[in-house]
């Protein structure tokens, strides 16, 4: 089922009486038995819980002189007194921790797994925590049954948000060389916006509304990185943007799938405002944040 525009994704959802994950899934059985498929999205889930779980054991600042202290091990420790019980009230705090710690991680040189970029690796993780504990199924789920329930949550969810990926590649850029932090951040916030519309029942097009609503709303986005390093704005943001993937992804429910605006105008619109976009704005330390903070 090839595709490059989501149009034809969500024609080929059609065909298979499936959704985004659906026609993911039959595109990797090409090339792997579906335990091959399933096996490998588990172990990126794995590498993900790594890379936050090292995070958290991490004092101190961040190497490259700009002096940011980690945040995530005293978040943790203050989260863990404060929500012994995970009460739903604390969700927003439990996301923005996994965001802060994963990009804690990719900023002190750790291993991540690029989703889809090292920049913007926190956004995935952090709405995929969501997704496997906040969410209707999980929290049903008979104890006995809640390691099942949470895999295929992660195998769908990650489906969904590889399949938004590809447009991106397809028809834009995830390079903030080429086209700004939109297309790191914007892409990751999109993609994890359509892994969770599909995991909370959507429909192929509030899915497709889900991912154009989050890309939609990180448009012009400039990368503008203190001293170059991936630390300011960077970690912050994406604690920002897996927010605006979670609203996305419940906007998008709280509808029926029509809208107006569509994800393919989205991403072509990401692509030209990228085009046009100073390359002061591109990783070049040059422009914006990066020039009126000062580095001491
Ligand atoms: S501001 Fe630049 S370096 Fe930082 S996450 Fe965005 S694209 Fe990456």
């Amino acid at each position: 089922y090839p595709f490059r525009t989501a149009a034809e994704l969500l024609a080929h959802c059609a065909v298979v009486g499936g959704n985004f994950s659906d026609v993911m899934y039959a595109n990797e059985l090409a090339g792997r038995t579906g335990a091959q498929v399933r096996e490998g999205l588990l172990h990126i889930r794995d590498v993900m819980e790594e890379c936050k779980n090292s995070a958290l054991a991490r004092e101190g600042l961040l190497p490259g002189g700009l002096k940011v202290r980690r945040r995530a091990p005293a978040w943790h420790a203050r989260l863990r007194a404060e929500d012994p019980d995970r009460d739903p009230a604390f969700w927003q705090e439990w996301v923005n921790l996994v965001a802060l710690a994963v990009n804690e991680e990719n900023a002190s040189g750790g291993r991540v797994v690029t989703a889809p970029t090292n920049g913007a690796a926190g956004i995935i993780p952090a709405v995929m925590f969501y997704a496997t504990h906040y969410t209707e199924q999980v929290r049903s789920a008979a104890p006995e049954a809640l390691a099942e329930v949470v895999d295929a949550i992660v195998v769908k969810f990650l489906l969904a948000a590889g399949a938004v990926g590809v447009l991106f590649k397809e028809q834009a850029s995830i390079s903030g060389a080429e086209v700004g932090c939109q297309g790191e951040v914007g892409s990751a916030s999109s993609m994890a916006a359509a892994g969770l519309a599909e995991v909370m029942g959507g429909t192929p097009e509030q899915v497709e509304n889900a991912a154009e609503i989050a890309m939609e709303h990180n448009l012009g986005l400039t990368c503008d990185p203190v001293g170059g390093l991936v630390q300011i704005p960077c970690i912050e943001r994406n604690a920002i943007a897996a927010a605006k993937a979670i609203n996305a992804a419940k906007m998008a429910l709280w509808g029926d799938g029509d809208h107006r605006v569509s994800l393919d105008e989205v991403i072509i619109t990401m692509a030209e405002t990228g085009r046009d976009m100073s390359t002061k704005y591109k990783e070049t330390a040059l422009g914006g944040l990066a020039v009126n903070v000062v580095e001491c």
